[in-house]
């Protein structure tokens, strides 16, 4: 892949990634990780001809920014929907994924999108079966049957109710993230860890800025007889 190659080697792949990504509706996947070279990398998605990309900021928990680096975000997330964001093919897909999730959960409709309720399996290399992808890093203690033994209800029916289980911060929070019950066991050790202050600006920054760039018209009606 290009992070074993060459730039050169990168590059002679590009065409080939691109066609491939447009024949299967993928995208880019950003992670913004140095915020200062946030512009700079849509920048070259976009003149690369690729269509879509999906900006990945950091979760609540593992890998952070610093809460004052923010402010920084908030900028340069501007600056980069503005500037190509809706261009004529292209469109950072995070940014309607976040204004989709803020109607959903004004009008309380918001049912998150977690393996764990939506009765997601997942089959470890062991063969193992587990409560959704990530969960197969658990290992043994969420375990829910086998490939050769099928699922065990019961304890299928204990574990979900195990990870589904919201952060107290979180308790009344009108923002909803359902911060992941996985990712939280693997960095802190515990289930639903308060997120640190860091990520809850985050996300308000995140939801203030795609809610100034709300299309006029956003629900589409469509007539028909009923
Ligand atoms: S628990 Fe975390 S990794 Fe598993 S489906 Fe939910 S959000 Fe994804
Ligand atoms: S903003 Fe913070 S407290 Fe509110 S739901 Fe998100 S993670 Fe929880």
């Amino acid at each position: 892949t290009g992070r074993n190659g060459t730039y050169n080697e990168l590059m002679e792949r590009l065409p080939r990634w691109k066609e491939l990504i447009d024949l299967n509706g993928g995208q880019i996947l950003k992670t913004v990780a140095i915020p200062e070279l946030l512009y700079e990398d849509v920048k070259m998605i976009y003149y690369g001809g690729f269509k879509r990309c999906f900006l990945n900021f950091f979760r609540p928990y593992g890998a952070s920014y610093e809460l004052d680096q923010i402010k920084q975000l908030e900028t340069e997330y501007h600056r980069v929907i503005k500037d190509f964001h809706m261009k004529p093919n292209f469109t950072l897909t995070d940014v309607n994924r976040y204004q989709e999730h803020w109607r959903e959960q004004q009008g309380n409709l918001y049912v998150p999108h977690c393996g764990i309720n939506a009765m997601g399996k997942a089959i470890g290399p062991d063969g193992m079966i587990y409560p959704c992808d990530d969960a197969v890093l658990l290992g043994e203690e969420y375990v829910m049957g086998s490939v050769w033994d099928g699922v065990d209800k019961a304890k299928e029916k204990l574990l979900r109710k195990k990870l589904n289980k919201l952060p107290d911060k979180c308790d009344g929070c009108e923002l909803k993230c359902y911060p992941c019950p996985v990712c939280s066991v693997l960095n802190t050790d515990e289930l639903a860890s308060d997120p640190r202050d860091w990520f809850c600006e985050l996300r308000k920054m995140q939801f203030r800025v795609v809610n100034q760039y709300l299309p006029k018209v956003p629900f589409k009606v469509v007539s028909g007889s009923f």
